[in-house]
């Protein structure tokens, strides 16, 4: 029966046989060079072989998840574990505390913690890594997934360092749920409710609400797509934004009105300790969002959030508001990334010494694009 499928192109194949379509495609590629391919089909073909290789599989995202890595995470388990029944199991597994915010997504409660999961193999036969652009930046699921037969990379950071057996590294994707997206529709897994608000989450919170560079017509159409499959944008949106805990919002009008800015206001920053945190009741992942509200201030260049760490270092939150000013590279000379415009790091030092570290460097940054000007 699949031999009849071989004769026709790979679309009229997929159609008929579904994803597993696609895997046999990828899997015999090397033997028969006559069929008609799509380019997605090419670039994924290692991921669809593995996929159809494994009989467990476990998902892992980086550390501190948003919106994106969680979305990407389950909409992928949802997707396996509907239309693939040879996978005996689908795990997902963060590093570190989950946001609350993202309670609302179908199947959260099923994402496991390094920390406290019981259940977990010693070895996987996939892992997959998302939303993630080195391999430290796994923390606890580092050695799990290291440990995995074939090792897997979805992401769409610029200063992802290719860490795996087969990285799919998409960097003009806006989320890696586009890319996870993009997958699936190659591997002709249908769509459904629960995968489309998933994905759907994943793309509204990397584009800050579909107003970033990268909200794209293909970020457009990739939406229209979900939204037709069951996502619900009012839902959603309420959900992330407009449902915050009063904590949340007072610690950030707190941060806010101490927001420091150099002579020139083109950098503004503002420091978060543990006790501003604790004065207001709030967690570290109530401060989300608050350097939007200073890069929103129209001289600023440069906003920045430094947050003191449980363990006393400074965890920066960087974005830029000029495309000629690349905050993922500043990043890097403390050993982060990110993308071109939201970007961070984790300074080993007080947050009382990173601004004399790390001011300097945005200043030379902010001077260089004058001078080009
Ligand atoms: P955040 O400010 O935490 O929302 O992060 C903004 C962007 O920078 C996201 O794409 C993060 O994945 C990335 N990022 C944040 N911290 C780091 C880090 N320590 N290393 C690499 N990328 C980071
Ligand atoms: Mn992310
Ligand atoms: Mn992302």
């Amino acid at each position: 029966m699949f031999q009849r499928g071989f004769q026709a192109s790979s679309g009229q194949f997929q159609s008929q046989f579904g994803w597993v379509a696609s895997y046999i495609w990828a899997r015999y590629n090397n033997l028969t060079q006559k069929i008609t391919i799509s380019r997605s089909l090419v670039i994924f073909q290692d991921f669809i072989t593995a996929v159809g290789e494994a009989k467990t599989m476990f998902i892992t995202a980086h550390v501190g998840p948003d919106g994106d890595t969680l979305g990407s995470m389950l909409g992928f388990k949802h997707a396996f574990e509907k239309a693939c029944p040879h996978l005996q199991r689908v795990d997902c597994v963060i590093s570190g505390k989950m946001p609350d915010v993202y309670q609302f997504l179908p199947g959260i409660k099923d994402i496991l913690r390094m920390e406290t999961a019981t259940t977990l193999l010693t070895e996987y036969d996939m892992g997959i890594s998302v939303d993630c652009g080195s391999v430290d930046r796994l923390g606890l699921a580092r050695p799990l997934f290291e440990a995995a037969k074939v090792s897997v990379n979805i992401d769409h950071h610029i200063s992802n360092d290719r860490f795996a057996a087969i990285n799919i590294v998409e960097t003009s994707a806006a989320a890696s749920a586009e890319v996870a997206f993009d997958i699936l529709q190659t591997m002709q897994i249908p769509m459904d409710a629960n995968i489309a608000t998933c994905l759907y989450t994943g793309i509204i919170t990397d584009t800050g609400g579909f107003k970033y560079s990268n909200t794209t017509a293909k970020v457009m159409e990739t939406t229209a797509k979900l939204i037709n499959s069951g996502a619900n944008p009012e839902y959603i949106f309420k959900q992330l934004y407009d449902e915050q805990p009063q904590c949340q919002v007072m610690l950030q009008a707190d941060a806010l009105l101490n927001t420091r800015f150099n002579a020139e206001k083109t950098i503004g920053w503002t420091v978060a300790s543990r006790e501003l945190l604790e004065k207001h009741g709030a967690l570290d992942e109530h401060l989300d969002g608050l350097v939007e509200s200073i890069r929103r201030i129209d001289s600023v260049l440069i906003a920045v959030v430094l947050k003191a760490t449980v363990d006393g270092q400074t965890k920066v939150s960087i974005r830029s508001d000029s495309h000629q000013i690349d905050v993922s590279a500043v990043m890097g000379v403390f050993g982060g990334g990110g993308h071109k415009m939201a970007a961070g790091c984790t300074m080993p030092m007080t947050i009382d010494e990173a601004p004399a570290k790390l001011l300097p460097l945005l200043e030379e940054r902010v001077r260089q694009m004058q001078l080009q000007a």
